[in-house]
């Protein structure tokens, strides 16, 4: 399987991510290992290009989101790496991922050595990653179909949270499984640009709060997961 897939990924593609992985540095991203991820893993697998729409495979390594199906976007690569870079993720720490989508940012935060949780509310989409993500070598993430806003209680404490659809208001239940020390980032607002907010929980209760400009996401959807 995995000789079928890196089969694909021919030099064409890796000198485009390396094009990707320069544009990025211009636009302001620079941890190293942000980038060496994204250096890595085969975006234009990730999403939607079947045979009726192959130029989005054009696309794929262009700084822009594209369409995964269900209606879904991954993530622009800039947004992803905006995201993970503001994280600062380090080897072994607990992630949980509100929006698994196609698994481009989970792989990203497997290759930089994190154990991922991700959480999924539509089926067609959460059964497509559970397939794909192992059969091109991301092993390891405990993907889970239900509700972002309630978490993963079971789990919890988590090192960090990365939301990576717009929620109307920060979750309650993501707030109290962040480990105090930790870092969550969250897209908030209602409207089609919302505003990046990081927050870094201080003790039981408390919260610093940072925001971090102007994003675009589809929305963290309320509690109907299956739909
Ligand atoms: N992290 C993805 C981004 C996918 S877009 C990537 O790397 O491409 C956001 C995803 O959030 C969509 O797949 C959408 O179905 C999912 N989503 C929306 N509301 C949700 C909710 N309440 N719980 C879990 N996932 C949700």
């Amino acid at each position: 399987m995995l000789k079928a897939v890196s089969k694909e990924d021919d030099y064409l593609y890796q000198g485009k991510r390396k094009r990707l992985v320069e544009i990025l540095k211009t636009k302001g991203i620079n941890d190293s290992k942000v980038l060496e991820a994204i250096s890595k893993i085969p975006r234009h697998l990730f999403f939607d290009a079947s045979a009726s729409r192959p130029a989005l495979l054009d696309h794929a390594y262009s700084d822009k989101a594209l369409p995964i199906g269900a209606g879904q976007t991954i993530s622009q690569p800039y947004t992803v790496a905006f995201q993970t870079e503001m994280l600062n993720i380090q080897p072994g720490e607990k992630v949980l991922e509100i929006g698994t989508g196609c698994g481009y940012q989970t792989a990203v935060l497997l290759e930089m050595g994190a154990k991922v949780f991700s959480i999924e509310r539509q089926k067609l989409l959460f059964d497509k990653t559970k397939l794909f993500l192992p059969y091109i070598g991301y092993t390891g993430a405990r993907l889970v179909f239900g509700d972002g806003y309630k978490g993963l209680p079971r789990h919890a404490p988590f090192d960090k949270i990365i939301v990576t659809a717009a929620a109307p208001y920060i979750p309650n239940d993501l707030l109290e499984q962040l480990k105090t020390g930790g870092l969550m980032i969250i897209p908030l607002g209602e409207g089609e640009v919302q505003e990046m907010v990081l927050l870094k929980k201080t003790g039981p209760t408390q919260f610093d709060k940072k925001t971090l400009g102007s994003f675009r996401f589809v929305p963290l959807l309320p509690n109907k997961a299956g739909q």
